[in-house]
């Protein structure tokens, strides 16, 4: 047994090694990446029962020579640690608004189309954020009713103070705000009922094989319910297939987002297959 121990312990160490190792070597390349122009965007669209398109979120995208394609999931919790996800924040604030336009620009975009951005809790944590989403927009003619920002309710434990004052702010410029993950958290329907909030994303983990769970279903059920009662817009993020829409269907969900409708895609494709 104390062979068995050592020899783990050994294990451990060896993966703790390579795991900083690693972090390392994306953090060296990672406060390169913007002046590098390794970074884009993809966009995926979100779509109403009618299947219009009525959004779109724009999620990052990493290409590094030496380490290929890297995972926001990886990434962006380093430039959080390191204080780039301010510049980086920035630049996905503006790459966006420049897609935008070229979404204002195609023939087929519906009217109340918006843009859906994540922004992390840290980011919140820069008191200029609102100044720099709305230079973003407004120095290029955008109304920001076509903006959406997607934040976690970790941001509104973390940070509650400061994060609500932002998010008013936002708020009464016009862009709207969305709750991510939602039901992943702890926040209560009394807590969210007094926040600056327009619409709730339900987490994927609840959509996925939701025509089979019926605690899932359980659950959706009561988050659809919560958001209608509170007057707030509510999306159902990772739908995968035909069954799970049509649950969400029956249950009252009326927007989508998922592999079922698309994976996210380049703008030129997004515009292509949906704007053009
Ligand atoms: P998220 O905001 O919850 O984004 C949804 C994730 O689910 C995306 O992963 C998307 O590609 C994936 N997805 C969409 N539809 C489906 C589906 O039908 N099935 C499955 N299995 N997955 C689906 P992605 O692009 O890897 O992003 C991961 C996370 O990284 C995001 O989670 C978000 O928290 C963060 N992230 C991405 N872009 C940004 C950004 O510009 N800024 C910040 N702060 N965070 C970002
Ligand atoms: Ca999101
Ligand atoms: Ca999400
Ligand atoms: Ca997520």
């Amino acid at each position: 047994a104390k062979e068995k121990g050592r020899g783990n312990f050994q294990f451990y160490n060896e993966t703790m090694r390579l795991e900083t190792e690693r972090k390392h070597l994306v953090q060296q390349h990672l406060h390169l990446a913007i002046e590098a122009g390794e970074f884009s965007l993809v966009f995926q669209p979100q779509v109403n029962t009618q299947g219009d398109v009525i959004g779109a979120e724009a999620l990052l995208r990493w290409h590094n020579a030496e380490l290929g394609m890297v995972a926001p999931d990886e990434f962006i919790p380093l430039a959080e640690e390191t204080g780039l996800i301010h510049k980086l924040g920035k630049w996905v604030f503006e790459s966006s608004m420049e897609t935008l336009v070229r979404f204002q620009e195609a023939n087929n975009i519906h009217p109340d189309f918006k843009l859906a951005i994540n922004v992390s809790s840290k980011q919140f944590r820069n008191l200029n954020i609102v100044s720099e989403v709305e230079h973003a927009i407004v120095s290029r003619g955008l109304s920001p009713n076509n903006v959406q920002i997607e934040i976690t309710e970790s941001l509104l434990i973390d940070n509650k103070d400061i994060a609500v004052r932002s998010m008013l702010k936002l708020q009464s410029l016009g862009v709207s705000i969305a709750i991510d993950d939602f039901g992943t958290g702890y926040s209560s329907l009394a807590y969210i009922a007094n926040l600056p909030i327009d619409k709730l994303k339900i987490d994927r983990s609840f959509i996925t094989d939701l025509h089979l769970k019926s605690t899932n279903r359980k659950l959706v059920d009561t988050l659809v319910n919560m958001s209608k009662s509170l007057h707030l817009e509510v999306i159902a993020e990772g739908v995968e297939n035909k069954q799970e829409r049509d649950v969400l269907i029956d249950l009252g969900c009326s927007q989508f987002q998922g592999y079922l409708f698309s994976r996210p895609v380049p703008a030129d494709k997004l515009i292509k297959d949906f704007l053009a």
